[in-house]
């Protein structure tokens, strides 16, 4: 059976997704994806992007997509960053054909990614790089159904960078709920698991989470990283509030 490492939300934040690919390197995993938003907010969206291609597949995200297209519904300082972002893209590090390469691989990412009955989205499975599935959102009965009805067995996703899983009870599991994996083997079940944020976790731990699914279990992996590091780079960079990096210590 495949082990998949699966990561969202880079947001190019090298320094966090250095430490989530070392320890991926110890968990005897056969291939790694990712759900998008590999770019924003963060300071190196072209080594980020570099490393991505490397992957076995990546998904479009809401802010990969912006920064190739013009930003909807962003806040002033994430509209500032995607702008940032495309300038770096299109004439950042590297040559000419590096930044012809880097824009061409953001174009040809797909919104959805299905495997039999695996199905692999930014956001959701409905408004698969657009729509956020908040664990609120298990109050609204109605939209839970009809993002159920459109889960073929297990939905991976990413977007809102609140990791844990939604299960078709209208319950939603924080990993600390379930430390030793989640069993998702039966094919009767349906669930969208958020896998959370490499780069900007947003559930008030601030290490980078991504997830490990063997085939059978889900589990949830936490990694520390040179968060200061991160920090540092944003505070340098004139364009990116610095408030986007010191949220990273909270992980908000
Ligand atoms: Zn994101």
């Amino acid at each position: 059976m495949t082990t998949t490492a699966i990561l969202s939300d880079i947001h190019g934040n090298l320094a966090a997704l250095e430490s989530v690919l070392e320890d991926i390197a110890g968990q005897n995993v056969d291939r790694i994806v990712c759900l998008g938003d590999i770019v924003g907010y963060g300071p190196h969206p072209c080594a980020c992007l570099d490393k991505a291609s490397e992957f076995d597949f990546c998904v479009l995200g809401n802010h990969d997509s912006s920064a190739l297209f013009d930003p909807e519904g962003f806040n002033a300082s994430a509209e500032q960053a995607i702008f940032w972002t495309r300038a770096q893209l299109e004439s950042g590090q590297g040559s000419e054909e590096d930044s012809r390469r880097r824009l061409e691989f953001l174009c040809e990412l797909p919104r959805t990614v299905r495997e039999g009955d695996l199905l692999f989205v930014h956001g959701s499975p409905r408004g698969p790089t657009n729509e956020y599935v908040f664990p609120e959102d298990t109050q609204n009965t109605k939209k839970m159904e009809k993002l159920f009805s459109l889960v073929p067995h297990l939905c991976f996703q990413g977007h809102t960078h609140v990791p844990g899983i939604f299960t078709s009870h209208n319950s939603f599991l924080r990993p600390i709920e379930i430390p030793t994996g989640y069993a998702a083997n039966d094919p009767s079940l349906r669930l969208m698991i958020n896998v959370g944020s490499v780069g900007q976790p947003r559930d008030g731990d601030s290490r980078s989470c991504y997830v490990i699914f063997d085939g059978e279990v889900v589990t949830y992996r936490r990694v520390e990283y040179d968060v200061e590091r991160t920090v540092r780079e944003i505070e340098a960079e004139a364009e990116l509030d610095n408030f986007l990096g010191h949220r990273l210590r909270e992980g908000r």
